[in-house]
């Protein structure tokens, strides 16, 4: 029987209530992980795994649920930075707000999640980190000049965390996703997407589980052992 080798490793993944990080959640415990996800606020029909609440931009927060999930499952092994959301709007209209908000979740939640567990993964020699940046932070969009700032700027993340990584038998990647369908599309109107729709040689949006198994090919110690400071592109053909 063929294996990703992710068989009793224990891996966080952020944001995991829901979308695509439910999708992920969900695979990684098929694929027999241990998993352990944050979210923020309750929903219906939450994935199986160690739901822990903590909000990203909570450095505390994010330290304990460090400690609570290898005191729990066991030394982690692999972490998804998944948590992300949209305040999109064109530049004038941008507020302060909607700029900091975007920023503090999706660039300084990245920094709060991996700050606790990146010494613990360099002392062990041993670990994957992936994070889930988006086709915005690569092309730009309208509209969206915080969140592509803040997509843009967790692929230099990951890029100058793999280099460093390497020596210590570490892996940094990054996914970036097309135009998926989960709430986050909510916000857009039909005829946008109908537009959106006819640039993408797919013709349709992809689905949570199409990024769920990108991730889990970044984090298999066998799959992609030798891959990192990658940005794996899952759009369709949706390319820059
Ligand atoms: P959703 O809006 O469906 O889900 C977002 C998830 O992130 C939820 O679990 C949410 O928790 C969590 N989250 C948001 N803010 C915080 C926070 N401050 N602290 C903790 N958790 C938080 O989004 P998607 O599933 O679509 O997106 C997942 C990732 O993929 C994001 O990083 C997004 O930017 C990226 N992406 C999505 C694309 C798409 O088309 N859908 C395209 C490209 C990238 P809660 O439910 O509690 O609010």
């Amino acid at each position: 029987m063929l294996s990703l080798g992710l068989e009793d490793k224990t891996v966080l993944v952020t944001g995991g209530s829901r979308g695509i990080g439910a999708a992920i959640v969900r695979l990684l415990d098929i694929l027999g992980a241990r998993v352990a996800y944050t979210y923020r606020s309750e929903h219906n029909d939450p994935p199986q795994g160690l739901a822990l609440q903590a909000d990203v931009t909570d450095p505390a927060a994010m330290n304990a649920v460090a400690e609570k999930v290898e005191h729990s499952l066991s030394p982690i092994y692999g972490v998804v930075a998944n948590a992300g959301m949209t305040r999109d709007k064109v530049f004038p209209k941008l507020t302060t707000e909607d700029w900091n908000g975007v920023v503090d979740t999706n660039l300084n939640g990245l920094y709060n999640t991996l700050k606790p567990i990146i010494p613990k993964l360099y002392e062990r020699q041993m670990g994957a980190v992936v994070c889930i940046t988006s086709i915005s932070g690569e092309r730009g969009n309208v509209g969206q000049t915080n969140y592509a700032a803040s997509k843009a700027a967790a692929i230099g993340f990951t890029k100058s965390l793999s280099r460093e990584a390497a020596r210590y038998g570490v892996r940094a990647n990054a996914v970036a996703p097309g135009f998926i369908e989960t709430d986050m599309l909510k916000p857009i109107p039909d005829a946008i997407k109908e537009r959106i729709l006819a640039e993408i040689p797919f013709r349709r949006f992809g689905k949570p589980e199409e990024i769920a198994w990108a991730v889990a090919f970044l984090l298999s110690p066998i799959a992609s052992s030798y891959i990192t400071g990658t940005v794996l592109r899952v759009n369709g053909a949706h390319h820059t």
